[in-house]
């Protein structure tokens, strides 16, 4: 019997993997060593790549990252198989994650042409699909904040009824290109908003909402986690002092001008760690001092609301660090900024989704 001979691609134009060695050791069994990350050299890129010729046949990957004490370990999360970023098999590591040597098993699958990455990746010509089917909605602007360093669209989704004068501005963007489950939670927010309920119907004519689903569009293609094209940690860049194009990399001076522009009553900031989805609530805008309500009144609604898909809301006595995205634009601004994290695991689009469902849910309640 005839056994086609799975072949690993990489450089993939959409999932792909900056300095990644490929040996092959058999038909179906693969040695990966990953490269450092430009910028954070403890941290790897991420194993991704594509599969050719490799429908019904298994495939082993070895995977090592040869680097003592690594940061950002590459098996710290599930991967998954996609042949279309709307399918995805969740893969599992043979061993517990320890960030130096591990081993992916894909079994056998009907697809002949598939991409594996970390969580559910969501790269550029996805979400470009993604966005387009929503850019004839007549509550749709769709526009860029610019160009990345490699130049691809740094896209924004803005969301209102021009029927109605907004009371509240939110803004909702992922920093970090690996977190693909919090682009599926980002993502899930926008696809509800525009949806027939009559709740998100009213919330559109209420709110100006702009979804910016992946700051740093050169990431996946390169399997950058954290980082730019500049090495800068996509979450360690806002400038305290305001933007400036020749102090800031490229990606964070667009969102810092964009936000300084007019500065949103909310900011939502989409990230992963392991664990149930969390939200963090960096400090309060003006608003919590009678307008909407108080923050027992925004712990509630994520009691109400995030039961089985959220954990309850925390609330720092600080705001994070002044070059995050949550803790700047507090402490610069005062708006109300979240850090939403965990969601890093499992490697389906379901729960993400849901958990983005129910914050727009709290989003719409608390914010009236
Ligand atoms: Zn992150």
């Amino acid at each position: 019997m005839f056994t086609p001979s799975p072949s690993l691609i990489v450089p993939d134009t959409e999932l792909g993997s900056e300095g990644m060695r490929l040996e092959r050791l058999g038909p179906n069994h693969y040695h990966a060593t990953l490269a450092p990350s430009r910028g954070l050299p403890l941290v790897p890129n991420m194993l991704q790549f594509r599969c050719e010729n490799a429908a019904d046949t298994p495939v082993r990957i070895d995977v090592t990252f040869p680097v003592e004490a690594p940061r950002g370990k590459f098996d710290e999360y599930p991967h998954s198989a996609t042949p279309d970023y709307r399918t995805y098999l969740p893969l599992e590591w043979e061993r517990p994650c320890n960030g130096t040597g591990n081993t992916l098993h894909i079994p056998p699958t009907p697809w002949n042409v598939f991409q594996v990455g970390m969580q559910c990746p969501l790269p550029q010509k996805a979400l470009a699909g993604r966005i387009d089917a929503v850019r004839e909605h007549p509550h749709v602007e769709v526009s860029a904040l610019g160009e990345s360093i490699q130049g691809r669209p740094i896209h924004r989704i803005r969301v209102h009824d021009p029927a109605h004068t907004p009371r509240w501005r939110h803004v909702i963007v992922n920093q970090h290109p690996g977190e693909g489950n919090s682009r599926w939670r980002l993502m899930s927010m926008l696809d509800r908003l525009l949806s027939d309920d009559p709740g998100c119907a009213a919330l559109r004519g209420r709110a100006e909402i702009d979804f910016i689903p992946m700051l740093c569009p050169d990431g996946p293609a390169n399997g950058w986690r954290r980082v730019n094209a500049d090495g800068v940690d996509m979450n360690r860049c806002f400038r305290m002092e305001g933007p400036d194009a020749r102090h800031q990399t490229r990606e964070a001076f667009l969102l810092q001008s964009f936000l300084e522009s007019q500065p949103p009553h909310t900011l939502w900031c989409m990230h992963t760690w392991p664990g149930l989805t969390e939200s963090i609530l960096d400090g309060a805008g003006p608003e919590f001092s009678g307008d909407c309500g108080s923050i027992e009144d925004l712990h509630a609604l994520f009691l109400q609301h995030g039961e089985g898909l959220l954990k309850p809301l925390s609330v720092r006595e600080e705001p994070g660090g002044a070059e995050t995205w949550n803790g700047g634009p507090r402490r610069r601004l005062g708006i109300t900024t979240f850090l939403i994290e965990g969601g890093g695991e499992p490697a389906v689009p379901e729960p993400h989704e849901e958990a983005g469902w129910a914050l727009l849910k709290i989003l719409g309640a608390f914010w009236r």
